[in-house]
């Protein structure tokens, strides 16, 4: 049984490591180079606590169950390629600057569950960098984060270890359907036989040509800017993750990441002054020295939504295509569950009902 993998992201990475792990003849076609899209871009945060809340939705269980697989995905990422991928638990601040936003952060507090209340002195005791005139935070401490970009690199060195192959710069047009079943896939170079296909590519999902809109799940590309500050030298950056209203700040390595806008700005990826000014702004209202830290690097990227903003994951009504997208803010948080849910679904047949959100048939006119 030969399959393919339409996209080298995290996801289509994560779900070709699993399937090569188990023995299955898998190989990833990418139309630029592995782990260079959303996966890239990404702000790297494992961060359920601070995107989700306490939500008791189908996504946040799922991002719960994500969460608590992330400790031993990272050892055995790091164990089977042997890079570093830099998985952290340090904590998440939710920090406020208005009473209003203090009661709210207040009454989410729930020290049992890891979320506990920060006093201003107690904060600016953990996080001196911080704004004096901030209120306090709400801390929870079960958020982490890795450096998305080595992840990348890792998963596809684990995924080529354990016997996956990788096509890059190989473009997939169309799936190739034969009396209701895949046969394959349409490159620029042509057809290539294969008897599974896994969509995973990320924002651009729904462009493959010919595809019928109830068979592919409605993807769209959420653009998001970012910017990368460097401190002077003998400045200690922050240990967690700080969230205000507006912005979230990441410290990894020698800098603080800033993110993100969040727009419907088509396939664009270019930076603006526009928002490389917010993101500044926005981050020095909640450290006030980073105004004269240097711009390292600006960026943008391109999350995958679907409309109800919940992940698509598993069959479709193609026999032998599969569709792992549409992981919007939290692709990198989903990634252990998503490589062994699709691996699952191929080699075993089996979808936890549990996941019955994240159908891809949801979308069909049918449904
Ligand atoms: C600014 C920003 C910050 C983010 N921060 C976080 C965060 O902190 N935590 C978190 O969990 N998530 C975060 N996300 C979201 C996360 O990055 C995405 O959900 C995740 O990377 C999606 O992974 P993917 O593999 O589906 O897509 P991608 O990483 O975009 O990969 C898709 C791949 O498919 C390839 N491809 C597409 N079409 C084809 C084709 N026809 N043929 C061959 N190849 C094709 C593309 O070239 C690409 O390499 C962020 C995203 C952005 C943009």
């Amino acid at each position: 049984m030969k399959i393919f993998i339409v996209g080298g992201g995290i996801a289509g990475l994560s779900i070709a490591w699993r399937l090569a792990q188990a023995g299955a003849e898998v190989e990833v076609l990418e139309r630029g180079i592995a782990g260079r899209g959303a996966t890239w871009a990404s702000a790297g945060m494992i961060a359920p606590g601070a995107e989700l809340g306490a939500e008791s939705s189908a996504m946040a269980a799922f991002a719960e169950r994500a969460r608590a697989a992330w400790p031993s995905f990272a050892a055995d990422v790091e164990a089977a390629s042997g890079m570093p991928v830099y998985y952290k638990e340090c904590g998440c601040l939710l920090v406020a600057a208005t009473a209003e936003r203090a009661a709210t952060l207040q009454a989410a507090a729930c020290p049992d569950s890891g979320a506990v209340w920060l006093t201003r002195e107690e904060l600016l005791h953990r996080e001196p960098l911080l704004d004096a005139s901030l209120l306090g935070a709400l801390q929870i401490a079960t958020d982490a984060q890795v450096d998305n970009r080595a992840l990348a690199e890792a998963l596809r060195a684990a995924a080529m270890k354990a016997g996956a192959r990788l096509r890059e710069r190989c473009s997939v047009r169309s799936v190739l359907i034969d009396k209701g079943r895949v046969s394959g896939v349409i490159a620029d170079d042509g057809v290539i036989a294969g008897d599974i296909v896994v969509l995973s590519g990320g924002a651009w999902m729904g462009l493959l040509e010919g595809m019928d809109a109830d068979v592919v799940p409605p993807v769209q590309p959420v653009k998001g800017q970012m910017a990368a500050c460097e401190p002077p030298p003998g400045t200690v950056l922050p240990q967690s993750l700080i969230w205000s209203e507006s912005i979230y700040l990441v410290p990894r390595h020698n800098r603080l990441f800033i993110g993100a806008t969040v727009e419907n700005a088509g396939f664009d990826t270019s930076v603006t002054h526009e928002a490389r000014d917010w993101l500044l702004d926005a981050a020095a209202r909640v450290i006030p020295s980073l105004r004269s830290w240097r711009v390292a690097e600006l960026w943008a990227g391109l999350r995958p939504r679907t409309p109800d903003h919940a992940p698509v994951l598993g069959t479709t009504s193609i026999d032998g295509l599969l569709v792992a997208g549409g992981q919007f803010r939290n692709g990198i948080l989903f990634a252990p569950v998503v490589g062994e849910t699709i691996s699952r679904a191929i080699l075993q047949n089996s979808m936890s009902p549990d996941l019955s959100a994240f159908d891809p048939k949801r979308f069909a006119k049918s449904a």
